[in-house]
């Protein structure tokens, strides 16, 4: 079984790793809450119809991307490519469309078929929050600025720029895609094949095209702002005096259409120049009509979703794990005395490791390599007067301190003990 590999795509959190993925989770889910985000957990797979109904018959995702596969019994079902979607199915199945606002956190794994590199696998890890029943900009600018503080708190923020958009309501969509359509048919000879095919089923689609030499085509298309109707002027209007007002830094961006159908008005990106080619950290928008689509009535929303690989690793001071305590016993009659430490420092809530084999010096080494703060040597001499000899690792000092005693010792000091 040697030639086992990790399916491509895939990878192993271990580690560092681990430890930066779950710095960004916690530390997303902490300002979340302060936002009063509440955490939901939906299934990592759904019915096919979930995705390919309103994530857009012409999306990369949809076109080419998404994991879809019949179960034993025939269904089709899709491994989630998105968050979003479930979200809103969840909404609606659970019966919460009357309960408004929905305020939900996220966090986990997500699967699309694309070429792996650096910053994208098959299967990836998202954060997101969605604010459902809001119809105003402050929602908006509310969940930016979330998006904001994390990206702060994460130490991030000073790589990250966020852009900013409108892709303004229906009224103002139908006519800018006269515009484009106008646009790009002049343009025609040289666009890719599949800008092709955008052309005709959803011209705003070329405008997200990762082609470059459609890319040189869109630098010249026409923008939206021409072709915004009054009310999705003075819904971006608002938004971006919300923004200066949450001290959110941001600047405008008319390309930003996002990859998925169902945004109208605000799309948005934090983009970082450290990544390469795969610089946007966090994306999202309003999608007003998405419940809709899942067979809710019409529910406006706005959210966003980060990947959690590409925040991870902008992450300047890997984050640490706390230093352990090592227990030695020495000989066999120490090691009731052992485990009773053991356990006393475990449910003082530090972490405390046993030092299993060899002789006192090797597993005194043992302890320095897995960067151990201190040392607890239990000897057969010691015990009988009720203590044990602790070693601060850091400075190599030592003392002896009462058996019952030897928790509050260690945490009553500042670290090294
Ligand atoms: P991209 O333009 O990089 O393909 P996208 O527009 O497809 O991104 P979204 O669907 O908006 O991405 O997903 C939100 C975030 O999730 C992205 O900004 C990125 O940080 C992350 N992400 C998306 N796809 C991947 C992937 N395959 N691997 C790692 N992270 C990803
Ligand atoms: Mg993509």
């Amino acid at each position: 079984m040697a030639d086992l590999q990790p399916v491509r795509g895939t990878r192993d959190l271990i580690g560092e790793d681990q430890r930066r993925h779950q710095h960004v989770i916690d530390t997303a889910r902490r300002i979340a809450v302060s936002y009063g985000f509440d955490e939901w957990s939906t299934p990592v797979f759904e019915d096919t119809r979930v995705f390919s109904r309103t994530l857009g018959e012409t999306s990369d995702v949809v076109m080419k991307e998404m994991y879809t596969f019949d179960d034993r019994g025939g269904d089709s079902v899709t491994l989630r490519p998105e968050g979003t979607a479930g979200v809103c199915r969840a909404l609606v199945t659970n019966g919460l469309t009357q309960s408004l606002p929905q305020k939900v956190f996220y966090a986990g794994p997500m699967f699309r078929y694309e070429r792996p590199q650096k910053g994208r696998y098959r299967q990836f890890h998202q954060i997101g929050l969605e604010l459902i029943g809001p119809a105003e900009p402050l929602a908006d600018a509310e969940v930016i600025a979330c998006g904001w503080d994390i990206l702060t708190a994460l130490g991030v923020a000073g790589d990250a720029v966020l852009e900013i958009n409108t892709l303004g309501d229906t009224e103002s969509r139908d006519a800018y895609r006269a515009a484009l359509v106008e646009y790009f048919t002049a343009h025609k000879a040289a666009l890719s094949k599949d800008s092709l095919e955008r052309l005709e089923r959803n011209p705003m689609r070329i405008l997200d095209s990762k082609d470059e030499g459609d890319k040189r085509i869109v630098a010249g298309a026409p923008t939206i702002h021409a072709h915004l109707s009054e009310a999705a002027s003075i819904f971006y209007e608002t938004l971006k005096r919300h923004l200066l007002r949450f001290a959110v830094p941001f600047v405008e961006n008319p390309q930003i259409v996002r990859g998925l159908d169902y945004y109208g008005h605000t799309a948005f990106e934090f983009v970082t120049g450290k990544l390469g080619s795969q610089g946007t950290v966090m994306a999202g928008g309003r999608y007003n009509g998405l419940v809709a689509e899942m067979g809710g009535p019409q529910t406006p929303a706005v959210g966003w979703a980060a990947g959690i690989e590409r925040l991870g690793m902008l992450l300047e001071v890997p984050p640490a794990i706390a230093a352990a305590v090592a227990i030695i016993p020495v000989g066999d009659a120490a090691e009731g005395a052992a485990m009773d430490v053991l356990q006393s420092l475990r449910h003082a809530g530090q972490r405390a490791e046993m030092a299993y084999r060899g002789n006192l010096k090797r597993r005194l080494e043992r302890a320095n390599r897995i960067g151990a703060r201190a040392a607890v040597i239990l000897g057969e001499d010691d015990l009988a007067r009720g203590v044990a000899q602790v070693k601060d690792l850091g400075t190599g000092s030592q003392e002896a301190v009462p058996l019952g005693e030897i928790a509050a010792y260690l945490s009553g000091r500042a670290r090294p003990i």
